[in-house]
């Protein structure tokens, strides 16, 4: 029953709490409640395949705090989602959106399952059981799902119309990360990208400001590496070296960004992109560069080869990208490692800015969307700097302690019931 307390990756969220606890001094009471999710759901998710037979499939969602507003997150389809990996994914959704001050807690859910092996039909069924059987814990003031892994605007469109169905009116701020024309936001798509490209942007001008045309290395080419990459570019960086599933490409004088938006959309992959040489895909991550922005996998820097990173700043655009011993082993070198809490969390900024504009039925320009979140990310980003400053900790403990220190101050001020 409480096989996620043995999980590798919830015990790693569960110590960085600790830690951050023991740094700030953090009430006792307040970080017990803390170490654990407020509420952890487990479904079957039984589907008709397209040959006939029944499979039935586990989800999950896991809300683990509310005290700030409803619980946020996304949902993943995929075979390796486990209960402990989602509790913690849910718990680092709690310190992401206090530290930009969105009025949510954190949660997150997902089928284990594997969607590239499934037909969008089977897809759709997954997704509309699965919210049926998590129908009575979401909601636009509950618990509101967003895309993630193996799941995208459509997935949200059939969650949206399956909990519309059950309440008998149209609810798009069920979800968000949904298409424009069912109550989705303009620059959702762009957000997380540009998120990281922002922050990245910030560390450059406070490390060196009169660095000209930086360089770049970006691991992952999907949804936020290739919109990264595309930001960077267009503020005048240099991206060096790329990567996608099928494996890297450089080539030391730039690659043109745009041209291989163009090559990917006819090849589905960066491989084989003019002008550029094919490395090994790890390699990608040892390159020369001021920057290297991992936007892929989890668990791709570890103590096995950070000694061999060689980038100034690394942005972490995927989720949990490094390790606790290679977060040790870079900062002992000088590293400053942008945590995901603040690099990626242009998606779940956008988000809001979705929920809102589905509250008030009034929809903003793609100019009103970028501005809003330009200032959100910078204003985050200068907090996190200015504590990292002051106290001497390194950007990823800052980033927390004025994640938890919110959720800890609101937690305090409303009481423990009854
Ligand atoms: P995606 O599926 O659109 O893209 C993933 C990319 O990574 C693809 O180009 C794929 O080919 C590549 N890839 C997969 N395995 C690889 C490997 N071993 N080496 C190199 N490349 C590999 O996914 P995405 O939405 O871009 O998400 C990427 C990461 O960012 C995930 O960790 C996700 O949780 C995180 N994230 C995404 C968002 C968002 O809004 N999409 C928000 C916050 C965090």
């Amino acid at each position: 029953m409480q096989e996620y307390l043995q999980d590798k990756t919830f015990l790693m969220a569960q110590k960085q709490l600790d830690n951050v606890a023991e740094a700030m001094n953090l009430d006792s009471s307040v970080h017990a409640r803390l170490r654990y999710p407020r509420k952890s759901l487990i479904v079957s998710v039984p589907i008709r395949l397209d040959n006939g037979r029944t499979k039935v499939f586990t989800g999950y969602r896991v809300q683990h705090d509310m005290t700030l507003g409803p619980s946020k997150g996304g949902i993943r389809f995929h075979h390796h989602v486990t209960l402990g990996e989602v509790t913690a994914l849910a718990m680092w959704m709690t310190w992401k959106c206090a530290l930009l001050n969105l009025p949510y807690g954190g949660a997150k859910g997902g089928v284990c399952c594997y969607p590239e092996e499934m037909s969008t039909n089977e897809m759709e069924r997954v997704a509309r059981r699965y919210t049926t059987e998590i129908l009575s814990i979401i909601g636009p003031e509950k618990d509101i799902p967003a895309p993630d892994m193996y799941t995208n605007e459509q997935t949200m469109a059939w969650i949206m119309d399956t909990y519309s169905n059950f309440m008998g009116y149209a609810v798009p701020g069920v979800v968000t990360g949904k298409p424009v024309s069912v109550g989705g936001t303009r620059g959702r798509i762009e957000a997380t990208g540009q998120g990281v490209a922002i922050t990245v942007k910030r560390a450059l001008n406070k490390l060196s400001p009169d660095l000209n045309s930086p360089t770049v290395a970006i691991q992952g080419f999907g949804n936020v590496g290739s919109v990264t990459a595309k930001h960077l570019y267009g503020m005048g960086l240099k991206v060096v070296a790329v990567s996608d599933v099928h494996g890297a490409i450089r080539n030391p004088k730039g690659l043109d960004i745009p041209k291989l938006f163009d090559y990917m959309k006819d090849s589905g992959t960066v491989v084989g992109f003019e002008g550029s040489e094919k490395i090994d895909g790890m390699a990608l991550l040892e390159e020369d560069v001021d920057v290297l922005v991992p936007a892929a996998v989890a668990g791709v820097i570890t103590e096995k080869n950070a000694d061999r990173i060689k980038a100034r700043i690394i942005a972490e655009g995927a989720n949990g990208p490094l390790s606790t011993e290679a977060d040790r082993i870079l900062l002992d070198k000088g590293t400053l490692i942008i945590p995901g809490i603040l690099a990626n969390a242009g998606g779940v900024v956008v988000s809001y800015f979705e929920w809102v504009q589905d509250t008030q039925h009034l929809f903003w320009s793609e100019e009103e969307v970028v501005e809003k979140l330009s200032f959100l990310m910078n204003q985050a980003f200068d907090e996190v700097y200015d504590l990292y400053d002051r106290k001497g900790v390194d950007l990823r403990t800052a980033a927390m302690m004025i994640g938890v220190g919110r959720v800890a101050e609101a937690k305090t001020v409303r009481g423990l019931y009854p």
